[in-house]
């Protein structure tokens, strides 16, 4: 028998799982299953990359995260019988103000995640049902929560708080953070192959569906541009970003809209899908030519670069810029679009290294170092889990954040 953990990461419409030994960065298998309920299809690849065949996959695709999670278990099982999965690590996007780090999911701490369901309604649920499902697939295992806010945790107060009476602060109306866990690992790997910048001023630009900038000073956050949700910040393939709460006010008054609807508005119909009329993938967009995609990448690129500048306010300068997501890690048109006039920040980028998608994109005498670094949270869930499940040794792997003491 070999021990395995499994790791699992459950979005809105998405499921992406990873298979990994005790030790070691590189899964032994993974899996995707994208645009769920809506046609999409689960891929299993092998250390290597190659494709693992899926048991009797529907012909319409997957209608669900339960379905997409049962199909990939049976299949890593045939493909893997020598395997037993001894612990499973799931991201949890919202941990409150409590988790500040990786917690093992007993039944109190399930608790606490299903009472922080409402902060985060569209993902938290994804994340209690792939949790439900892995206790009934693996009963003996044992389950991890790493949380997407916790590494936000170390933000100063002023990060952290909304201009409105404390008793809302104290109720949790606070400005958590997400992407957390693709943030941990790009402040470990930078850790681990830039020390010179371990103790700099580095903004992260996480640019994929969902999208976020980070402040990080010595490999901690101390501001990022999402707050008390998901929505808030940089426009993203179907949210708005950062948004007048006086909008609300109007269409809830003068458009008779309710909550339900304004949520769907704000989370399903907005942001690159919103502006453009047209798509809320940005690879469609930059193909497509038309004058809505071109004013959705107009504000994309616009509303990143002013971040970028009030993350590198935030921080009093910075050393490091570094680009990671699906369209932070591949498009370098969109790169060099948010870069441009960022000279005055010592900002420059060197055209042939960015179109290749280089790790250091600006020139060797750039005054900031311009990196490209693909994230990888399936490693830090796997990270967390064993620090949880195996203690000491996996320790150095968390950075930012301190272990949970629940
Ligand atoms: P998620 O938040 O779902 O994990 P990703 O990080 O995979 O999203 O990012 C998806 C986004 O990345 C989409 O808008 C997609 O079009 C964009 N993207 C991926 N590859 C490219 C590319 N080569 N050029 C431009 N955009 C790209």
């Amino acid at each position: 028998m070999t021990e395995a953990i499994l790791t699992i990461n459950a979005g809105s419409s998405s499921l992406k799982l990873g298979l990994f030994a005790r030790v070691g960065a590189q899964p032994l298998a993974s899996g995707q299953a994208g645009r769920i309920g809506a046609g999409g299809r689960l891929r299993l690849s092998d250390a290597e990359g190659a494709e693992i065949p899926c048991l009797d996959h529907d012909a319409d695709g997957i209608s669900n995260h339960a379905e997409a999670l049962d199909l990939a278990i049976r299949s890593m099982r045939a493909a893997y019988p020598e395997i037993t999965v001894t612990a499973v690590g799931h991201r949890v996007v919202h941990g409150g103000v409590e988790f500040t780090g990786p917690a093992e999911i007993t039944p109190e701490v399930m608790k606490k995640i299903e009472w922080l369901a409402p902060f985060a309604p569209l993902h938290q649920p994804h994340n209690i049902t792939g949790i439900v499902d892995a206790r009934a697939a693996f009963p003996d295992a044992r389950q991890v929560a790493c949380f997407d806010t916790a590494f936000h945790r170390t933000h100063p107060f002023v990060n952290d708080t909304f201009a409105l009476p404390m008793e809302f602060y104290d109720k949790g109306v606070r400005r958590y953070g997400f992407h957390g866990l693709s943030y941990n690992y790009i402040a470990g790997h930078l850790a681990e192959t830039h020390p010179d910048l371990a103790h700099g001023k580095v903004v992260v630009a996480h640019l994929g569906s969902g999208a976020s900038i980070c402040a990080l000073h010595e490999g901690r956050s101390v501001a990022s541009t999402m707050g008390f949700s998901a929505l808030d910040g940089l426009p993203m393939g179907t949210r708005c970003g950062q948004l007048d709460p006086g909008v609300v006010l109007f269409l809830m008054q003068h458009e008779g809209m309710g909550a339900d609807s304004i949520a769907d508005l704000l989370y399903n119909r907005s942001g690159l899908l919103g502006l453009s009329g047209e798509s809320n993938d940005m690879r469609n967009l930059e193909a497509s030519g038309s004058e809505g995609a071109a004013r959705a990448i107009d504000y994309f690129v616009f509303r990143t670069r002013r971040e970028l500048g009030a993350m590198a306010a935030a921080l009093g300068g910075i050393d490091a810029l570094v680009f990671c997501g699906g369209i932070g890690e591949n498009s370098a048109s969109i790169r060099e679009k948010i870069c441009e006039h960022c000279d005055w920040m010592g900002i420059a980028v060197d055209p042939a290294r960015n179109a290749e998608n280089a790790p250091v994109i600006s020139p060797d005498d750039g005054r900031v170092r311009v990196m490209v670094i693909p994230t990888n949270e399936e490693l830090v869930i796997a990270r967390q889990t064993r620090s949880v499940i195996y203690g000491g040794n996996e320790r150095r792997a968390i950075y930012g954040g301190h272990r949970a003491t629940t």
